[in-house]
């Protein structure tokens, strides 16, 4: 990305805006998350910020990527899989998990996991035996007879 472009500042109408890079902290789920990189405008006259369609498409890359980074991250996709792989409802991934009853249904709206609870969904979509154990604790039946492979199943 040019760092050297400057173009006339429509606010003052007297300065010139430069592009500048930028940190910011952002909440993400319980935890912060600090990003780098990030670019902006700038007026060298009034101080006036401004951030262009390309350069907000650039930020939002850099964030997205720090969310995947996060140990909080768990894609929707994912999500949905470990439902699919142990047939279960979003009430009953739930209460498998030990989350309020509505859990899933606001993970699945876009809702920040706690980076515990992402750590547990992650494990149990990979190890089936983690799921038996969930499964005993909630009091729940779950037939194993018929998970469904996924990609991300151990191979075996
Ligand atoms: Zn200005």
């Amino acid at each position: 990305m040019r760092t050297d472009m400057q173009i006339a500042c429509r606010y003052c109408h007297e300065g010139k805006m430069s592009q500048e890079f930028y940190n910011e902290t952002f909440k993400f789920g319980r935890s912060s998350l600090a990003v780098e990189g990030l670019v902006r405008f700038r007026c060298n006259h009034c101080a006036s910020i401004m951030v262009k369609p390309s350069q907000l498409e650039h930020n939002s890359e850099l964030i997205e990527l720090a969310k995947s980074a996060s140990p909080s991250f768990v894609s929707l996709g994912t999500l949905r899989e470990f439902r699919m792989k142990y047939n279960l409802s979003q009430r009953e991934a739930s209460k498998l998990i030990g989350a309020g009853e509505g859990a899933f249904g606001k993970y699945e709206s876009g809702e920040n996991l706690s980076a515990p609870t992402a750590k547990l969904i992650r494990a149990a979509l990979t190890y089936p035996e983690v799921v038996r154990l969930l499964a005993d604790e909630a009091n729940m039946q779950i037939d194993f007879s018929d998970v469904h492979p996924t990609m991300s199943s151990p191979i075996s």
